[in-house]
């Protein structure tokens, strides 16, 4: 039998989607789950995108494109992005493709060599993928810890010393997924006084940047002399309810023609109809953005306020995104279930409530105690039902 190799064994992944394969065979079996598992928000996409998209098939928008993304979203993007970020951007730094997940991949293909021991910083817990990917191209990924004592931003010192001559890419994701947690703009000074000191490249994964319940977004690449070494990934996934149309770009001025030909070596460009969707996201639906912020605001209050009221769980309330970390330690230690994903299983196997535990998000750090993660990207109803039934399972197996 033809072999297969190391790398792809040794391959990392994203757990949420392994999880949701799970949860999905129960589907099919007939279970009931109630799932606070995907990170998708849960609306339709705005009417102006699927009619923008209607229009672009109908005008047979079906060959390739320039694979840095066709002008007229290159444009839109430069408005848009540029506007929230208080910075001019040219269209000719910004490169599209399909979805802001592959950017993270060419963003380690661009900073480091294969096997010569160059180092990537990522936040831990953290997206699974800056690691999976870090190794599987031969790089080092250094994780720095995300805090819930320091409200889920990092602790600069630890960074700092982590920081080496090795070093080449700090990532930071903000708001963030899984913690909820929004960085200061003390954190990102911090950050952005290392970057410049040490002269490296900053991934800042910006993809829930609407998400924001307090405050207005701050971007690192706004931060002075940052924009030329930032990395700003984003795209309309999570702001316009656009997961599966697959359109992701990034912004830097110096690394766009790199990143277009990593692109023509791997996608070839963007799907040419879901551009044309896109250009019309950012053009045409801000109130529709708002409206589906607004709902998780509201959500995110209903189910802070309902896991907080379950025995032995501790629950910060997120500044933005759809998720919530709440701490479950000593729910565990109630129980005398060992760890966060132990109780994830049985949660799913006893009461078919599924949720994601902190294993799912990197290296356990273990004087932070045991977390699950819950995506609030589903109904009231849900979440009432959810968390009532966690509140029973905690309270009837309590020692
Ligand atoms: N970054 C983070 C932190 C995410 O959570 C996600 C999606 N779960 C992505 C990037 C990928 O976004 P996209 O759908 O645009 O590829």
């Amino acid at each position: 039998m033809a072999g297969i190799s190391n790398r792809t064994k040794n391959l990392g992944t994203e757990n949420a989607f392994v999880v949701l394969g799970e949860v999905n065979k129960r589907i099919a079996k007939g279970q009931n789950i109630i799932s606070f598992c995907i990170g998708q928000p849960d609306f339709d996409a705005p009417k102006v995108v699927r009619d923008a998209a209607k229009k672009a098939i109908d005008s047979n928008k079906s060959g390739y494109t320039s694979s840095n993304g066709i002008p007229e979203l290159r444009k839109a993007i430069a408005e848009y992005e540029g506007k929230i970020r208080g910075i001019e951007i040219d269209p000719d730094s910004v490169v599209v493709d399909n979805g802001a997940k592959p950017f993270i991949t060419h963003s380690i293909m661009i900073s480091t060599d294969y096997g010569k021991g160059d180092e990537i910083m990522y936040p831990n817990p953290g997206y699974p993928i800056y690691s999976t990917q870090t190794i599987v191209h031969g790089a080092t990924p250094v994780p720095y810890n995300i805090l819930e004592s320091k409200n889920f931003n990092f602790d600069l010192e630890e960074l700092k010393e982590k920081v080496s001559d090795k070093t080449k890419l700090i990532i930071i994701n903000s708001p963030q997924n899984p913690t909820g947690g929004v960085l200061t703009k003390e954190s990102l000074k911090g950050i952005a006084d290392i970057a410049i000191d040490n002269d490296l490249w900053v991934y800042s994964d910006e993809i829930y940047q609407h998400i924001l319940f307090e405050g207005k977004f701050e971007s690192i690449a706004s931060l002075e002399g940052m924009q030329e070494r930032t990395i700003i990934s984003t795209g309309v996934s999570k702001t316009f309810a656009m997961t599966g149309w697959r359109i992701g770009y990034i912004i830097n001025e110096k690394l766009a023609k790199d990143f277009t030909t990593w692109v023509i070596n791997t996608n070839a460009c963007a799907g040419h109809v879901n551009q044309y969707a896109a250009a019309a996201a950012l053009n045409e639906a801000g109130n529709d953005a708002k409206k589906m912020t607004d709902s998780f605001h509201r959500r995110r209050d209903l189910i802070v306020k309902l896991l907080n009221e379950i025995p032995g769980f501790r629950c910060l309330s997120p500044k933005g995104t759809f998720y919530v970390y709440p701490n479950v330690t000593k729910a565990c230690e109630m129980t005398g279930i060992k760890t966060a994903e132990e109780l994830r299983l049985r949660l799913l196997d006893e009461i078919k409530v599924a949720v994601l535990s902190d294993i799912h998000f990197g290296k356990k750090i273990l004087s932070e105690g045991e977390h699950l993660r819950f995506s609030f990207a589903t109904s009231d109803e849900n979440i009432k039902k959810g968390t009532e039934l966690i509140k029973e399972f905690i309270e009837k197996n309590s020692k």
